[in-house]
């Protein structure tokens, strides 16, 4: 209220000095002074107007350039240049920020792209610009899909299943294998990371390799040991007292040995990536007849095994890998169950997408144990593994196997009660029986 009373008090004087020179002078002189001065006050607004329309089309709108004004406009541009002076201080700040939110991101060993709704891209940090073999200054704005080829990367970039990885081996730079991130984030908009894991493959790939070889190496003197000491526990002579108690000791041993040295082996076989899965279409009705047989001769008779086939459909995959992942599944019930304990194996077809499990009222496995038992080697009771003629890489053998078969293993178990393994296999690897 009082600001308007301000900024009318040059009207009031006006008026109040029109209404003098009327007194004074007579109408006629105090209306022309009246119109005169209103003019002039016109005029100084439609200056300052101009002058600030002006101002407004300038490109850069620094303090320096606001025009200089009188009266009420002084006021108007004393405000607007604080403005000026708050708004680029606070850009100041933005870029700031922004400047070292850029250096850190160089700085990171890891490569960050940041991908618009329509994976293009819209900014990198040199490390990327490296790992993915593109050029920020010439490909922003391009779709990363066309710089990078190839399909692995399309397919892991379209399924958008972000909690998943992708290892690329980048032919353009020798011996890069690099392993990408898709994070997504504000609008449709996705952070692509990648990281360097040549070294970490390299000795992944000398483990894997020194496994294979020592497994392959141990196989045969093991073989040779195995013959003898079936020789010699063949022999009446020999194996009598003492020596019968050694030799069956070490014809135990030898065979866990040459056990462990075959799973090792398959585990290899299963970890190498060269190693293609040999597909075809798997009956799998007959192979778990053939299974339930090798069961009730390990049980033998100890267990009610019972065998449901609920669907005739067969499966596309390695029948060698399915026979020993169901294989130790169904061994596992077993020597995890008393005697007299019931094993239910199944087959069936849910949601469209293939079902098989093994049921047993064994003893059962406590929740900690559940999301390591994939493990290699790991047991939740090791002496037990052992009698039983564990080797701890059982289950390691089916994750694997399963990942080969895009399967999915689900561990369900009391401790007491028993245990559930359900392997859930994909719609697509299923194949309808046409009777
Ligand atoms: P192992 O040769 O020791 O059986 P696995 O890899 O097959 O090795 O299994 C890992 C561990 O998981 C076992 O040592 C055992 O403790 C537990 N386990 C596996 N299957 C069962 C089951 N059906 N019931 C109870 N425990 C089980």
């Amino acid at each position: 209220m009082f600001d308007i009373w301000q900024r009318c008090s040059n009207l009031l004087l006006v008026i109040f000095i029109t209404a003098i020179i009327w007194m004074i002078l007579g109408a006629v002189k105090a209306l022309i002074f009246f119109s005169i001065v209103l003019l002039w006050m016109v005029f100084h607004h439609i200056r300052h107007l101009v002058a600030l329309e002006r101002w407004l089309q300038r490109s850069d709108h620094s303090v320096a350039s606001i025009p200089p004004g009188t009266g009420a406009w002084n006021d108007v541009f004393a405000h607007l240049a604080r403005y000026v002076r708050q708004y680029s201080h606070s850009q100041e700040l933005l870029s700031l920020a922004l400047e070292r939110m850029r250096s850190v991101t160089s700085a990171m060993p890891d490569g960050i792209v940041l991908l618009d709704e329509a994976d293009r891209i819209e900014w990198c940090n040199l490390v990327a610009e490296q790992h993915l073999g593109i050029n920020l200054s010439l490909d922003a704005g391009q779709q990363i899909t066309y710089l990078v080829r190839q399909i692995p990367f399309v397919e892991y970039l379209t399924a958008r299943k972000y909690s998943d990885h992708l290892t690329l081996k980048q032919p353009r730079q020798q011996g890069l294998i690099i392993s990408l991130q898709l994070v997504p984030y504000g609008y449709n908009q996705k952070l692509l990371i990648s990281r360097d894991i040549t070294r970490f493959e390299k000795i992944e790939t000398m483990r894997r390799d020194f496994i294979a070889n020592v497994s392959h190496e141990l196989r045969t003197p093991l073989t040779v040991i195995g013959g003898f000491l079936e020789t010699l526990s063949a022999d009446e002579n020999v194996n009598t007292g003492f020596n019968k108690r050694v030799l069956a000791l070490m014809t135990e041993q030898t065979t866990r040995m040459q056990r462990l040295i075959e799973d090792l082996l398959i585990l290899s076989r299963l970890e190498n990536e060269q190693n293609k899965i040999n597909e075809k279409i798997v009956d799998v009705v007959s192979l778990l007849h053939v299974i339930l047989q090798d069961a009730e001769s390990l049980s033998a008779g100890r267990h009610r095994i019972k065998l449901n086939i609920a669907t005739q459909d067969q499966l596309l995959g390695s029948e060698e890998e399915l026979r020993s992942a169901f294989g130790n599944l169904i061994s596992n019930a077993i020597r995890y169950t008393p005697d007299k304990g019931e094993i239910n194996i199944s087959w069936e077809k849910y949601d469209g997408q293939g079902l098989f499990f093994v049921q047993d009222s064994g003893i059962g496995i406590e929740p900690e144990h559940i999301p390591r038992l994939t493990e290699r080697f790991y047991r939740v009771d090791n002496s037990r593994s052992r009698e039983t003629g564990g080797t701890g890489l059982g289950l390691a053998i089916v994750k694997h196997v399963l990942s080969r078969h895009e399967a999915r293993l689900e561990i369900i178990s009391q401790v007491g009660k028993g245990s559930r393994f359900n392997i859930w296999f994909p719609a697509k690897r299923l194949i309808a029986l046409n009777k």
